[in-house]
């Protein structure tokens, strides 16, 4: 039995229902407790994603909140840390709200449009963005913090060396204390270049800068226990042991109705960050010194004057194995091409002997794809990871249930082993 809180008969009845990683617990060395102190006195390299629901309401930025905001990230910044670190602490802020700006800002000149469409979003989001980096430039004044805009597209970290080239750039800004304030580059991106929200591309930012810590503020108080739709009394979770184990589908309710995320999203980002190995914070955006009051309930800061500490929000744990960073980027810097569907015996042999995906395993093919793509490996129709194909979709579709001296008579001796070598392959991932 796990000991995420389960009280309410509708959340018991659906996390019963969760698989549960087992032996999880009993493997870690501290509790959740422990582990959330500890990694919030060490955290150095922290990302901090906000929603356009906590920063936007209906007349668009909410100058408060954003004032509030600026005020928490310019304490957190400033927080003691162990003995050994050096400087501040390093901080990426994640920022939607262009959209929700640029909406508010055509509706106050008595030209209210619909932005329900790709193209109509990304035009509010041309509008928007603007004001949404004025605005956090202005809260930030006060505090001496120079901000720096970053808009990128997923298409921008794809290429090996463009991902290097982003990261050298935020390691220079960080260098300077200057704060990356960061939003999908919505004017150029289209379906295949979306990141599909910024709880995404806050997850891929985690690798990016090597974070060691994910901050999620969010519209609600963290995360609930079962689908608020359905068990309107579901507690929040304090903590998940391990959040590839849950069923998103069943305890995640709608979308909220700014932003594009919702809990799903949040989920899945914390999944990524999890796979990292990065702990994932989600915490209520909108309350009062919510950051600063999570630090001083680990003993990182006194307690703000007027304030409780704030122990709340819902804790997500990392994976006990971290995978490599360079699995993580091939696996989520774009979408899959194409599917190889594999036999039981290769299932068998990528699930749990360590093993590479050979022809011989492949029962069929779908996509385009060349070499070098990504493409998903599929089992009995469920997806178990996906990875870098050695052979485009015409060749693999050529070779697929042969023996490799049979390979080797279609397309001669200069090819791979294997389809997929077990370097080049993520199983579990979050696609
Ligand atoms: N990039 C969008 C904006 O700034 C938001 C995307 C999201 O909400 O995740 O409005």
């Amino acid at each position: 039995m796990s000991r995420q809180r389960r009280q309410g008969a509708g959340a018991e009845a659906v996390l019963r229902e969760q698989p549960q990683s087992g032996h999880a617990e009993a493997e870690r060395s501290e509790s959740w407790q422990q582990e959330r102190a500890r990694v919030l006195v060490q955290a150095r390299v922290i990302v901090v994603k906000v929603g356009s629901a906590v920063l936007a309401d209906a007349k668009g930025l909410n100058l408060p909140v954003l004032e509030d905001l600026a005020a928490q990230l310019a304490a957190l910044r400033q927080m003691p840390q162990p003995c050994d670190a050096q400087g501040t602490r390093r901080l990426v802020l994640v920022s939607s709200g262009a959209v929700a700006a640029g909406r508010a800002a055509l509706a106050s000149r008595g030209s209210a449009v619909e932005t329900t469409g790709l193209a109509a979003r990304q035009a509010a989001a041309a509008v928007g963005q603007g004001q949404l980096m004025q605005t956090w430039d202005k809260v930030f004044l006060p505090h001496g913090m120079p901000t720096a805009q970053v808009l990128l597209t997923r298409d921008d970290l794809r290429a090996r060396q463009r991902f290097l080239n982003a990261r050298n750039t935020f390691a220079e800004l960080l260098q300077w204390g200057v704060l990356p304030i960061v939003n999908e580059n919505d004017t150029v991106s289209i379906s295949e270049l979306k990141f599909g929200d910024n709880d995404c591309l806050a997850s891929l930012l985690v690798n990016l800068v090597e974070a060691d810590l994910f901050i999620n503020l969010t519209s609600s108080s963290g995360v609930l226990a079962a689908d608020p739709q359905k068990y309107p009394d579901a507690p929040i979770l304090d903590h998940i042991d391990d959040v590839a184990a849950l069923d998103l589908g069943q305890l995640c309710g709608g979308k909220t109705s700014v932003g594009t995320g919702g809990m799903y999203s949040k989920l899945l980002a914390a999944r990524r960050a999890a796979q990292l190995g990065v702990p994932t914070l989600i915490l209520p955006g909108r309350e009062p010194w919510v950051i600063g009051r999570a630090f001083a309930a680990a003993g990182v800061c006194p307690v703000p004057a007027g304030h409780d500490p704030f122990e709340r929000g819902t804790w997500v744990r990392p994976a006990h194995h971290a995978i490599a960073r360079r699995k993580f980027w091939l696996a989520y810097q774009s979408d899959p091409a194409g599917s190889v569907h594999v036999d039981d015996g290769a299932a068998k042999a990528l699930l749990h002997k360590g093993g590479s995906l050979l022809p011989g395993g492949v029962r069929a093919v779908e996509g385009g794809f060349q070499c070098g793509g990504l493409v998903r490996v599929l089992h009995n129709g469920e997806s178990i990871g996906v990875g870098l194909t050695n052979y485009s979709a015409p060749d693999l579709k050529k070779i697929m249930g042969l023996k490799r001296h049979e390979v080797a008579a279609i397309l001669g001796d200069a090819h791979y082993p294997e389809v997929i070598h077990r370097d080049n392959l993520l199983l579990d991932a979050v696609v």
